[in-house]
């Protein structure tokens, strides 16, 4: 876009100044000739079939059937599942909690506000004891902030940074948590055993892994989406690099089921090997981008002598293209919302390749 603009300018400039005998400034000339400044131009070389961020999406592409879960009822809003021997799996189709039933009462994981209010009726269903203790898998508030809607008073339990970021935040939606604990801690109530432990900051300091022994059930919130692009930016994961290596660590770990708490269905193995497979597609691909684009190509010299930031647009821009490209054949089609987020995830991959 940018290469047919500066041609465009300097032509203009030198019949200006040539006419007028006034030397225009870079914005005064685009106006002159009927581009506004700071608007759209020309699109770049290559520019994929994807939509880039911030333009609209009339058919956004197909989700495969590979990763869709069973039908939610939309009169209850949710679904619940049995994972095991008194385990279960909530999802209204977007976010997922668990709950496990012993003698004497319920342990409950996460509690999205989006169905928390409802998780008291799910329990019901298979189990009249109250709810006793509530584990937080992090502090984020679109995963616990439905906390006080689960009722009673029970004992909450958190890594102890989760309750550092509460503290922070102070939202009564999301209460702190009574018992905290730095790397393990093993929930054993009645014949059941929930085990947590703390891997590091990846997605959020404090994000816990859940696991279930029983009933070979590993609940890790925010790191896994089966069978979907994850969400957007690595679904904001605070260290990038520590995100891939927590999907290869669970990728490493003994589990029959993982709970990602997202998206519509359970996971597999064979879902983080996905994952696994197209984050390393996607680091190879922005890297290669990297080193292939010319900074500044295109670029009207005005920007690329006085606006370093002007400079930065339009290369990382044209890297994330060929990111897009590289990856669009063979990744469009096994990601669900491939779409949606592949944008994001080229931008986001090349910046942790330049500064992480
Ligand atoms: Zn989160």
């Amino acid at each position: 876009m940018r290469a047919r603009v500066s041609v465009l300018l300097s032509a203009a400039a030198a019949s200006l100044v040539a006419v007028t005998g006034v030397c225009w400034t870079g914005a005064a000339l685009a106006a002159r000739n009927g581009i506004r400044a700071g608007g759209p131009g020309v699109p770049y070389a290559n520019m994929p079939a994807i939509a880039p961020i911030g333009v609209r999406v009339d058919n956004y592409l197909d989700v495969p059937g590979s990763a869709k879960g069973p039908p939610v009822d939309p009169v209850k809003g949710y679904r619940t599942q049995q994972l095991g021997d008194g385990l279960y799996m909530i999802t209204d189709g977007a976010y997922q909690s668990i709950f496990m039933t012993y003698e004497d009462g319920v342990v409950v994981v996460d509690a999205p506000p989006s169905y928390a209010s409802r998780i008291p009726q799910a329990i019901a269903e298979v189990s009249g004891k109250p709810i006793t203790h509530v584990v937080y898998s992090h502090a984020h508030a679109d995963h616990i902030g439905g906390a006080r809607n689960v009722g009673g008073r029970p004992i909450i339990i958190a890594q102890a940074e989760t309750n550092r970021l509460l503290a922070r935040d102070n939202d009564p939606n999301r209460p702190l948590a009574t018992v905290t604990f730095e790397d393990r801690y093993r929930l054993s109530v009645g014949n059941q055993v929930l085990e947590l432990s703390y891997h590091g900051n990846a997605h959020l300091p404090g994000n816990t892994f859940i696991y279930a022994p029983r009933q070979r059930t590993l609940m890790v919130v925010d790191v896994i989406f089966p069978g979907w692009m994850p969400w957007r930016r690595f679904a904001v994961a605070q260290d990038i690099p520590a995100y891939f290596a927590q999907v290869k660590e669970i990728n490493a770990m003994t589990f029959d089921t993982l709970v990602g708490g997202h998206v519509a269905r359970t996971g597999t193995h064979a879902d983080v090997e996905t994952q696994l497979a197209f984050i390393e597609d996607l680091k190879t691909a922005a890297a290669a981008a990297l080193k292939t684009t010319t900074p500044g190509e295109g670029l009207a010299p005005s920007d690329r002598s006085g606006n370093p930031w002007a400079v930065f647009d339009n290369y990382i821009d044209r890297v994330a293209i060929a990111c897009v490209n590289q990856l669009t054949p063979k990744w469009s089609t096994k990601l669900a919302a491939y779409d949606v987020y592949i944008w994001d995830q080229c931008y986001s991959m090349e910046q942790s390749l330049r500064i992480d």
